[in-house]
């Protein structure tokens, strides 16, 4: 059976015998990432259960080095994690419920802490939101089966997700594995099932004993970044002040969006110079926003209360938020796609190129094609990129050098501050033509065309590439072949490090090659 369905049933399973655990002296809840007090599924049952029971409600935080190392988790995002939980214990001091944090070393002892925590405050439910990867989605069904065996009852709700996996089917019973009518289905059942975006209930203030019970757990100090995780105090503080930690801040974010932006979305949503999208995936990604809470609000910013109609710019850019569920749904169907395996695996049998100097070539923005430069450098200055650009390196790296496509997903998250395994992976089975419902093989991005097109004016190209700062007109998006080879030579640019119409004859080759033998 799939991780995924494993839990499902077990906590199926086990709701019977849920239903006899009296409430006990406290209930847990167990943030992962859904960093928020706001609409939260999981936090808001476990308020609702505490207050039932007249208990107070503890929530807990568990830092795990092994679990940022295995999901190449980025440095970036480790920090906005960690300045996250300075948010979230002083919003949630202020109702008198403690945040418990605590680093474990080995990420096998979690469930095992877990456990041991709830016995010493006698806590008899445990709530949490569900994860879908792989080894979560194992963790949870381990931590159901030890929970009920200590008479503790384990509850894991949906709420990451709009819609949760599973509950859309092709015609003939089968997960989706193209996008559009995969969101027409996904459209159609909100409609059908409205209160699908219902905010969950607030919770509520824990009584007023709660710090003399339990007056160790306020007040914890942060756990501390693991080593391998530290920012430079310079990188800190830049990174800070783009990316401002909690939910607070993606609230404002999101109603900025809302207001200014989000109408002139599906024009402006492919020039990386724009500054057109919502900037909030590191939100969504962290749980600091949920993908509900920002759907309902551009649906009922919208001339019509449905999510498809009225502004384009609105439903273009619920459609586009639409993707995260639709990877989510992906992983929990075809759990192989978390390990590093293409989702399409007649495209397994590619000889992609493994050459240490070229790959370090793209990651460094060195490749002589301004518009990949520009975008690796933004990466590697705000851990994000555009997401066209995102595209537009991915078939770069995929195609144009045939390096392995796995290379430049771990590169990003271990470089993205919104690093989101389903969607990541998604991104990069699309460019590299071996994921779901990808571009196909054949289509290769230019990538100079690619930089007229999304980039006209160049800006930002000569943003992120100073080098070609005073290169005027087209020929910044090409200037060995444009005329302005000597200012590009001077200024230290490298000329490109392929021939993109023999790389592309290239790619075509070595693709059509390995589906011959796939
Ligand atoms: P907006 O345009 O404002 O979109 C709103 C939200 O919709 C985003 O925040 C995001 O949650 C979701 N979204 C938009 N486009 C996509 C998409 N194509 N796939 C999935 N969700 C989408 N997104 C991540 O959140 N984490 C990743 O690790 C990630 N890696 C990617 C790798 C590649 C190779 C590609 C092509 C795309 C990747 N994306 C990833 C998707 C997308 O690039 C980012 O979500 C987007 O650029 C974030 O900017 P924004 O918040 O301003 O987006």
């Amino acid at each position: 059976p799939r991780p995924f369905d494993l839990l499902e049933s077990t906590i199926k399973d086990t709701a019977q015998d849920r239903q006899k655990i009296k409430v006990g002296e406290s209930v847990v809840h167990w943030f992962k990432r859904d960093l928020r007090v706001y609409d939260n599924k999981a936090l808001s049952f476990a308020s609702k259960k505490a207050k039932e029971g007249g208990v107070p409600l503890i929530c807990m935080f568990i830092v795990s080095p092994q679990d940022y190392q295995a999901h190449m988790t980025s440095a970036p995002r480790v920090d906005f994690e960690l300045r996250t939980l300075e948010v979230l214990q002083r919003d949630l001091g202020e109702m008198g419920v403690p945040l418990y944090m605590a680093t474990i070393e080995n990420r096998k002892e979690i469930p095992g802490h877990i456990l041991e925590k709830c016995e010493e405050w006698g806590a008899k439910h445990v709530y949490c939101n569900i994860e879908y990867e792989v080894d979560e989605s194992r963790r949870e069904t381990k931590l159901t089966k030890m929970c009920l065996e200590k008479g503790i009852n384990f509850t894991a709700v949906h709420d990451d997700v709009v819609i949760p996996p599973g509950a859309l089917t092709t015609g003939a019973g089968n997960q989706y594995s193209v996008y559009s009518p995969w969101y027409r289905a996904w459209a159609k059942h909100i409609h059908e099932h409205p209160h699908l975006l219902n905010e969950a209930d607030p919770i509520s203030p824990n009584p007023a004993t709660t710090k003399q019970t339990f007056p160790h757990l306020f007040n914890l100090p942060i756990p501390t970044t693991p080593p391998n995780k530290l920012l430079t105090g310079t990188d800190r503080k830049r990174l800070t002040s783009l990316w401002p930690a909690g939910e607070h801040e993606a609230q404002d974010r999101l109603q900025r969006f809302l207001a200014t932006k989000i109408t002139k979305y599906k024009e402006t949503r492919n020039l990386p110079a724009a500054n057109s999208t919502s900037l909030l995936s590191v939100h969504f990604s962290s749980g600091t926003l949920a993908a509900r809470t920002a759907i309902r609000a551009a649906r009922d910013s919208n001339t019509t209360s449905k999510l498809d109609g009225g502004n384009p710019g609105i439903t273009g850019w619920i459609s586009e938020l639409a993707w995260r569920d639709f990877y989510k749904h992906v992983l929990a169907h075809w759990p192989y796609v978390c390990m590093s395996k293409a989702f399409k695996y007649e495209y397994s049998s590619i000889r992609w190129s493994y050459d240490e100097s070229a790959f370090q070539r793209w990651c460094d923005g060195q490749t002589g094609f301004p518009i990949v430069d520009a975008a690796m450098r933004q990466l590697r200055s705000m851990a994000y990129m555009h997401n066209r650009c995102r595209m537009i390196v991915g078939s770069f790296l995929a195609k144009d050098l045939l390096i392995d496509w796995r290379m430049g997903e771990k590169f990003f998250m271990e470089h993205l501050i919104d690093g989101d395994f389903g969607s990541n992976n998604g991104g990069w089975g699309f460019s590299a033509s071996t994921g779901v419902d990808p571009q196909p093989y054949f289509r290769i991005f230019n990538p100079f065309l690619q930089s007229e097109k999304f980039d006209p004016e160049g800006s930002y190209i000569r943003k992120w590439v100073p080098e070609l700062e005073g290169v005027e007109g087209k020929a910044v998006h090409d200037p060995y072949h444009r005329g302005a080879g000597g200012e590009a030579e001077r200024r230290g640019y490298p000329r490109p490090m392929v021939e993109h119409a023999v790389a592309r004859k290239r790619a075509l080759e070595v693709y059509k090659e390995g589906l011959g033998r796939g």
